[in-house]
């Protein structure tokens, strides 16, 4: 499954450079499929949270084929990257995913 950010989130910003597929982004930012993968759709999408830093859940694979655990969760000091309940994938599943965002 994915991961999500929990408004305990403190904006501390210590995620967003880890991610290997630039799922993370700032409050109130808008995101792009584009962004950080080799995927050619440059459609700017409003942004998910005003308040806190989010993550897009067809961009998150939880780090699979690049790291060992989800780069977000182990940095986060708060620990408000937690897995999404409602967006439960299998890790072939995530793989495709990552070659996808990856070709
Ligand atoms: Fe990015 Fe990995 Fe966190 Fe998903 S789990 S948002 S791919 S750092």
């Amino acid at each position: 499954m994915g991961i999500r950010i929990t408004d305990d989130c403190i904006n501390c910003e210590a995620c967003e450079p880890e991610c290997p597929n630039n799922a993370i982004y700032a409050p109130e930012e808008a995101w792009k499929m584009s962004d950080g993968t080799t995927v050619a759709d440059d459609n700017e999408h409003e942004a998910v949270s005003d308040d806190y830093f989010y993550i897009v859940t067809d961009k998150c694979t939880e780090c699979i084929g690049f790291h060992e655990e989800p780069q977000c969760a182990a940095v986060c000091p708060v620990d408000c990257c937690i897995p999404d309940e409602e967006n439960v994938e299998s890790e072939s599943e995530l793989m495709a995913k990552k070659d996808k965002l990856h070709a």
